[in-house]
C-alpha cells in the first residue's frame, strides 16, 4: 500500500503520518528526515545528497525518488508506506507516478488533512520547540508542564524561526502555489480522501483509519 500525506504547513500531517505507520504498521517516509539520513550514509547516493545540503542547493527530484524507491526496495514486512513531504508539486508528483508505474506500483491513496488559515496561523503562534531536543509544544494546545520548559530533556523551549509570523505567511504562500495544487492532481486520479484537521489529534486519527477502511 502506497499513501501520500498532504497539508499546509502546521496540519499536523506529521504527527498524524507517524500515528498512521504505528497504527497500521506502515514505513513513515519523512522526506527531509531521508534526505538527513541519506547525507550521512556511507553510499554514492548519500554522498551526492551530501554535496547538495552542504551547498545549500535543492536536491533534485530524481535524487529524492530514488531514495524513496530505495527505501520501498527495502521494507521488509512492512505493509506499506506513507510518504510526508515528498511529492510538494505537480511535477514531482508525475515523477513519482512514473517512477512507481516502472516499479508495477501506483499511489492508493492521498489523504489530505484540510485546515482553514485562521486556525494554521493560531497553531504556529503557539508552537514551541525544544532548543535541545526539537520537541514541540504549544501553549494552548499542548503546554509543557512547566512554562517554557522541555518535558522530555528540561531543554530551554522557544518559538522556531520558521514560525515566525512573517516566515509563517511566506511558508502558507509557497504551500498554496506549488503544493495545494496537488490536491486537485490527485482528485483527478481518483485516490484523494479529505478530512478535517482542526479537530483533536485523536479524532483526526480515527477520521484517516477510517478512511482508509477496505484500503489498509
Ligand atoms: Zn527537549
Amino acid at each position: 500500500m502506497y499513501l501520500v500525506i498532504l497539508g499546509a504547513p502546521g496540519a499536523g500531517k506529521g504527527t498524524q503520518a507517524y500515528r498512521l505507520s504505528q497504527a497500521l504498521g506502515l514505513v513513515h517516509i519523512s522526506s527531509g528526515e531521508l534526505l538527513r539520513v541519506a547525507a550521512r550514509s556511507d553510499t554514492p547516493l548519500g554522498s551526492q545528497v551530501k554535496n547538495f545540503v552542504e551547498s545549500g542547493a535543492l536536491v533534485p527530484d530524481e535524487i529524492v525518488i530514488a531514495l524513496i524507491l530505495d527505501r520501498v526496495a527495502n521494507l521488509d514486512d512492512a505493509k506499506g508506506v506513507i510518504l510526508d513531504g515528498f511529492p510538494r508539486n505537480r511535477e514531482q508528483a508525475a515523477s513519482l507516478d512514473a517512477a512507481l508505474a516502472s516499479a508495477g506500483r501506483k499511489i492508493d491513496k492521498v489523504l489530505y488533512v484540510a485546515v482553514n488559515e485562521n486556525e494554521l496561523v493560531r497553531r504556529s503562534a503557539g508552537r514551541r520547540a525544544c532548543i535541545k531536543c526539537e520537541a514541540t509544544y504549544h501553549v494552548q494546545d499542548q503546554p509543557p508542564k512547566v512554562d517554557g520548559v522541555c518535558d522530555r530533556c528540561g531543554g530551554q523551549l522557544a518559538t522556531r524561526p520558521d514560525d515566525t509570523a512573517e516566515r509563517f505567511r511566506g511558508r502558507l504562500r509557497i504551500y498554496e502555489e506549488r503544493t495545494a495544487p496537488l490536491i486537485d492532481y490527485y482528485k483527478a486520479a481518483g485516490v484523494l480522501v479529505e478530512v478535517n484537521g482542526e479537530g483533536p489529534i485523536d479524532k483526526v486519527q480515527e477520521e484517516l483509519v477510517a478512511a482508509l477502511k477496505g484500503v489498509a
